[in-house]
């Protein structure tokens, strides 16, 4: 089965802020859609948020069937009509993995009903995520931990539903630990969140976490039955399948 990604990215970071275009010289987008379609099985598309509807056309998510989601300076750019029709296409099966700093996203908020607010600091520290699940195929081909060198830090409390599943915990050097990795289902879609990726470090050339990012898009890509009536339309049934005495 071939998985059609698109990966969203508001692309301001890149173009606005010199050392961030010094690591990603394309855009954040571009550098995720280089290492995950390196896979044949995953075709890779991009949106951004300056595209007509942000790339997210109804024709693009109809066809999508797992969504990266990379924001930060512009949440509040994005159109309330595109986040209705996300999360439309979530609840009737496409994944959505968001990145970093989309915890503050409208789609991420929507999704999860809470707030997503964290604590922060930026002062270049090492983080190591360590998995807290083997069992999970988003953990698949990782070691005990990932360790990034220098990263913002993300701090609890995250105020996010309970997970469904909790993959990954990071410890900072600081002395703060945060869930980084974390799923929920909402409707037929699945959803991950993923903590690494701040803009100002080249986090997402580092192998693990591409490969952490790779083991989602498998894990979210629905396998679900189509069959099932009653997603999001609630219909009346008017005829039952047996006579009624
Ligand atoms: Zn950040």
């Amino acid at each position: 089965m071939t998985i059609n990604v698109t990966i969203f990215n508001e692309f301001l970071h890149e173009r606005k802020i010199e050392a961030v275009r010094e690591i990603y010289p394309d855009g954040i987008h571009m550098a995720l859609a280089a290492a995950l379609g390196q896979t044949d099985d995953i075709n890779v598309q991009t949106a951004t948020l300056q595209q007509p509807e942000h790339g997210l056309t109804e024709a693009v998510l109809a066809q999508t069937d797992v969504l990266l989601w990379w924001g930060h300076m512009a949440h509040d750019q994005v159109a309330d009509e595109i986040v209705d029709r996300v999360q439309e296409r979530v609840l009737k099966g496409m994944g959505l993995i968001v990145l970093h700093s989309g915890h503050f996203s409208k789609i991420f908020k929507r999704l999860m009903g809470t707030s997503c607010g964290i604590i922060w600091r930026e002062a270049g520290e090492k983080e190591r995520l360590w998995v807290v699940d083997p069992t999970h195929p988003i953990a698949q081909g990782i070691d005990r931990f990932i360790e990034i060198p220098q990263v913002e830090m993300y701090g609890e409390f995250f105020d996010i539903p309970e997970p469904d599943e909790l993959i990954f915990i990071s410890w900072f050097e600081g002395g703060e630990v945060f869930r980084s990795g974390a799923t929920w289902r909402r409707g037929q879609g699945r959803v991950f969140y993923f903590r690494p990726g701040h803009e100002t470090y080249p986090i997402y050339y580092q192998k693990d976490v591409l490969q952490v990012l790779r083991n989602a898009v498998y894990w979210a890509a629905f396998r679900g039955n189509t069959a099932v009536t009653g997603i999001l339309n609630a219909p009346n049934m008017k005829e039952p399948l047996e006579e009624i005495k």
